[in-house]
């Protein structure tokens, strides 16, 4: 029977364990299949407050990985596969193994939608984001080109022009999803050129050199063309990956579990934080932040549960 079980090891399910672990509560992280979440993608992280000079994604996660251990974290490699969260103590399966929770920290964060395009992965970090905060810096006075129509699209898009000379926004229809304010924005703005009902087939470039050009195709005419350009911005959406939870936690209508402010869930005792349940801010310091929420409730909760029983 563990006090904490956290899925999920970013800089939210990171942070929750290093607080949990310093109030004795000995949490078990789970780290699912990708130790660090979205910045073990990452390349360069610039704006983590403490680190003048940046620091490499894994590394930081590395390094809050040590932290939450030196205070009796335990740091564990597999995947949850199933939970039990409608009784309790909950249950999770952990690759076959039951495990036992009295409370549960769900920091399972959210992939970024692919093109599935060839090229797409093989130059991922060099060249291809799907983060402008995050890597917009690397492309001063160059070429870049945005995919998507959305609200991430168009902010992305009008953010880079602080640094890109020229950006295109190519979207597969000829009518933006972004909301109007955005797009006037970004209708306005003289280094923004968009490029209608056209989808990238594939993204082209040398292994050394990074992204050359994408390969674009017109969806009504079929006209086809390369487009050289020096990074490529994916901002097709994100998918919470919250799953697991379906029929459990109360999900948004697009997947993002509901918390309250104090990162509660629809159910006592299972709290959750980071990119799995905001959809507005999905930074490495506001995942930080949610985390270190959900652990100071889940001890409150357990202080709780030691004086009364649960679910009374
Ligand atoms: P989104 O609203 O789901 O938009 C995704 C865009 O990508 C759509 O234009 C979609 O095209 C396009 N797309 C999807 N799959 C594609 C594919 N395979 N190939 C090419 N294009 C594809 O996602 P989002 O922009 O990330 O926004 C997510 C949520 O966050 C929204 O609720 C949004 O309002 C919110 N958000 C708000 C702000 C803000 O208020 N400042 C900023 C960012 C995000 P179609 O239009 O054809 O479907």
């Amino acid at each position: 029977m563990h006090q904490i079980v956290i899925i999920g090891a970013g800089p939210a399910g990171l942070t929750a364990a290093i607080y949990a672990a310093r109030a004795n509560l000995a949490p078990i992280v789970i780290t699912g299949t990708l130790f660090g979440g979205q910045l073990a993608l990452t390349t360069e992280v610039e704006n983590f407050p403490g680190f003048p000079d940046g620091i490499l994604g894994p590394e930081l996660m590395e390094l809050m990985k040590r932290q939450a251990e030196r205070f009796g974290a335990e740091v564990r490699l597999g995947e949850v596969t199933d939970v039990t969260l409608t009784r309790y103590p909950f249950r999770l399966s952990l690759d076959g193994e039951l495990l036992e929770a009295k409370s549960l920290i769900v920091a399972t964060g959210a992939s970024p939608r692919l093109l599935g395009v060839p090229g797409e992965h093989e130059f991922f970090g060099k060249g291809v984001s799907t983060c402008a905060t995050c890597d917009g810096f690397f492309y001063r006075g160059k070429t870049v080109v945005v995919v998507g129509g959305g609200d991430s699209a168009v902010e992305e898009g009008t953010f880079l022009t602080r640094y890109a000379s020229k950006v295109y926004i190519v979207h597969r229809r000829d009518r933006l999803r972004a909301s109007q304010i955005l797009q006037a924005r970004a209708m306005k703005n003289e280094k923004i050129s968009f490029i209608w009902d056209t989808v990238v087939d594939h993204i082209i470039g040398e292994e050394d050199k990074g992204v050359s050009a994408v390969h674009l195709r017109n969806v009504k005419t079929g006209a086809e063309e390369d487009l050289a350009v020096d990074g490529v911005f994916i901002a097709i959406g994100h998918v919470p990956n919250t799953k697991l939870f379906e029929g459990q936690l109360k999900l948004d209508e697009q997947g993002y579990i509901v918390t309250d402010t104090r990162m509660h869930t629809n159910i006592k005792g299972v709290f959750a934080c980071g990119d799995c349940q905001d959809y507005i801010f999905r930074q490495a310091v506001t995942a930080a932040g949610t985390g270190c929420m959900a652990a100071i409730e889940a001890e409150k909760f357990l202080a709780e549960v030691e004086e009364r029983a649960y679910p009374a």
